[in-house]
């Protein structure tokens, strides 16, 4: 039997689904509570974020281990500059103390994003601030794919690894939320113990050739996903044998023969993180489930344009 939300990812003839990209990175400030208003406003059901602990083991929503200096503001305004603690190092009356509303356009990093609404007061998100967004009676149709960040620091630490899936399993199921969420990760070890300590919730796999790394360059998660370039043909396979619900490559990676192999052995393919009008139109020919987008409006408009849906 196929999960909900496996299904709420999974596209068919006239529909590919939108998934919101940290929210809406392109417009608003990624992984923020107001991002995902804004996405869930504009009539997105599907949202991707990312996950870590902080010291006292409460999951948040922010993308990087480190505070990330660019985008990240102490309490006197200022980003941090320079000296970006770790998640881990703190606790969540800490975190509370930042503001995610502005992006340092300084930076490389904000550069990339010059449509980017800058505000005031936005805090980083409790994952259970999320689930409680989406627990209301008018976004019951809303699902999840919450990305596990792997710590570079815990790679061989076992029980930490276990400890992490399991606050993350366990604050899933108090919201009620096991059939709409995807568990969703580059690092297939931390999958595969989602696997077990909950057969019940769909994982979904991301995956990036090496060949084209340096266009994307800003994530270290992919320290922990296995080699796949030897592979190249066989990547559906290798994440149907893992285990996998959904298989989630960089959109530069994909041929037609992986999405039709990926059809054959009823693995749902989302690409991610798919921006321009080009590329967009590309995935729309190559009719993948789902498109993962930093701007939600243009993919809207693309699909639009071109007849397809992206909910219902
Ligand atoms: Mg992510």
């Amino acid at each position: 039997m196929t999960h909900p939300q496996v299904a709420a990812f999974s596209g068919d003839a006239s529909t590919i689904r939108i998934v919101g990209h940290r929210g809406a990175r392109g417009v608003l400030p990624e992984n923020s509570i107001e991002g995902f208003e804004f996405v869930l406003s504009i009539g997105i059901d599907l949202i991707e974020f990312d996950v870590v602990l902080t010291k006292d083991e409460v999951p948040i929503i922010t993308h990087n281990h480190r505070l990330h200096g660019c985008r990240v503001r102490g309490p006197d305004q200022r980003f941090l500059d320079g000296k970006e603690p770790k998640v881990a190092s703190l606790r969540m009356e800490e975190i509370e103390q930042f503001d995610i509303g502005k992006l340092n356009g300084d930076t490389a990093y904000g550069q990339r994003f010059p449509y980017q609404i800058q505000m005031d007061g936005v805090r980083i998100p409790k994952l259970s601030d999320l689930f409680q967004l989406i627990s209301q009676p008018k976004y019951q149709s809303v699902n999840l794919m919450l990305e596990l960040k792997s710590d570079p620091d815990l790679v061989s630490d076992d029980a930490a690894r276990e400890r992490i899936v399991a606050v993350v399993i366990d604050l899933v199921r108090k919201a009620g939320l096991s059939t709409r969420t995807l568990l969703h990760s580059f690092d297939w070890g931390l999958l595969a113990k989602c696997k077990r300590q909950a057969p019940d919730i769909p994982i979904s796999f991301l995956t990036r050739m090496k060949s084209n790394a340096d266009e994307v360059g800003e994530d270290s998660s992919t320290l922990v996903t296995p080699d796949l370039d030897d592979t190249a043909g066989c990547i559906p396979d290798r994440v149907k044998e893992a285990g996998g619900s959904l298989w989630c490559p960089y959109y530069k990676d994909i041929t037609n023969e992986d999405i039709a192999r990926a059809r054959d052995i009823g693995l749902c393919v989302a690409v991610w993180t798919v921006n321009e009008f080009d590329d967009i139109d590309a995935m729309i020919d190559l009719h993948v489930d789902a498109i993962v987008t930093d701007y939600p409006g243009k993919v809207q408009r693309r699909l639009s344009d071109r007849g397809y849906r992206w909910t219902g």
